[in-house]
C-alpha cells in the first residue's frame, strides 16, 4: 500500500509505502483521548513505512507507564499523527490523517472493547476483542 498524509494544518506531511499489518478501530481509553471520544480507526506498519516528507513532528511518550506508546503530532496544530509500539517494530496511522482515507478499507477487528463506551458503533460482522486478537 501506498499513499501520502499529513497534519491538519499542513506543517507535517508523511509518506508511507508497505504492506498493512493489521487494520482496526480501538475502542481503549488513551485513544478516546486522541479520537475526540469516539474509537480510533488506524493501520500499523513496520516502523520504517513511514517517511516523513515535510515538518517535524513533536513525540510524546509517557513516563509513569510499564511499556508506553510515543504518539507522533504535529507542534503547530496538534493534529495526533501515528502512535510508535513499545516494540520499536511497528506504528499505527491514523486514518483521518491520510489524504484519501477512503483508502482505509474498513476495520478487521474491534479492539479494546473492555473500555468502550455505550456509544461506540460497531459494524455488523467486525470481530470484537475485550483487549487485543490473540496471536
Ligand atoms: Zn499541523
Ligand atoms: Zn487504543
Amino acid at each position: 500500500m501506498k499513499f501520502e498524509g499529513g497534519c491538519y494544518c499542513g506543517a507535517v506531511r508523511y509518506a508511507v509505502e508497505g504492506e498493512v499489518l493489521f487494520q482496526a478501530q480501538c475502542q481503549c481509553r488513551p485513544c478516546q483521548y486522541v479520537s475526540g471520544g469516539g474509537p480510533n480507526f488506524f493501520m500499523m506498519f513496520a516502523v520504517d513505512a513511514l517517511t516523513y516528507t515535510k515538518g517535524t513532528p513533536a513525540r510524546f511518550t509517557r513516563s509513569d507507564l510499564e511499556a508506553p506508546r510515543s504518539r507522533d503530532f504535529c507542534p503547530t496544530c496538534g493534529t495526533h499523527l501515528t502512535t510508535r509500539q513499545p516494540n520499536g517494530k511497528t506504528l499505527v496511522v491514523k486514518v483521518g490523517t491520510m489524504d484519501d482515507p477512503s483508502l482505509y478499507s474498513g476495520p478487521s477487528a474491534a479492539i479494546f472493547m473492555g473500555e468502550a463506551q455505550p456509544f461506540h458503533c460497531i459494524a455488523e460482522g467486525v470481530p470484537q476483542f475485550d483487549t487485543l486478537p490473540p496471536r
